[in-house]
């Protein structure tokens, strides 16, 4: 995949926005779309099938959190999309005129306040695209689910 397709896709710290539960184009929403579609006025349906498996009672709820993901709409960190407060890497890459952490000449730096999980999974990534560049870090990553 070119860089400039990548771009849309990965953000600076190497996690996949298209893969993230809030981004507008990705498969979380996409799928769940469809998912309500194929539903239709399943509810009915629901409160009959609760008597053969209870978890059914909750249907609304189930239903809720389908439409919350159906409607995402992130496009991403790289375009501002970003809330997180204890990221830099979200604006400070235009900053540095890098497109990711692990082209930056000051990788790894100390302007993140990530927690523990996240902050080895940043390294890992920036290791990555530091030592083997972003078309294979891309394509090692490619279709693996975000969480
Ligand atoms: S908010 Fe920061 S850590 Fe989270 S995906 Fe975006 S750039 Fe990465
Ligand atoms: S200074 Fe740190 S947060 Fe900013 S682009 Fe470089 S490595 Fe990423």
């Amino acid at each position: 995949m070119k860089r400039t397709e990548i771009l849309g896709k990965l953000a600076p710290c190497g996690l996949d926005c298209s893969c993230c539960a809030s981004f507008k184009g990705g498969p979380i929403a996409r799928q769940s779309r469809t998912l309500l579609e194929a539903l239709g006025d399943y509810q009915r349906m629901a409160q009959k099938m609760t008597a053969f498996f209870e978890p059914f009672a909750h249907f609304d709820s189930f239903q809720e959190i389908l439409r919350f993901f159906a409607d995402a709409k992130c496009d991403g960190c790289r375009s501002g999309g970003s809330r997180y407060p204890d990221c830099a890497a979200k604006s400070c890459f235009k900053e540095m005129k890098v497109d990711f952490c692990g082209e930056c000449k000051e990788f790894p730096c100390s302007r993140n306040r990530y927690n523990e999980d996240l902050h080895k999974r940043w390294l890992a990534n920036g290791e990555f695209i530091r030592t083997k560049g972003i078309e294979s870090f891309y394509d090692m990553q490619a279709g693996k689910p975000r969480y």
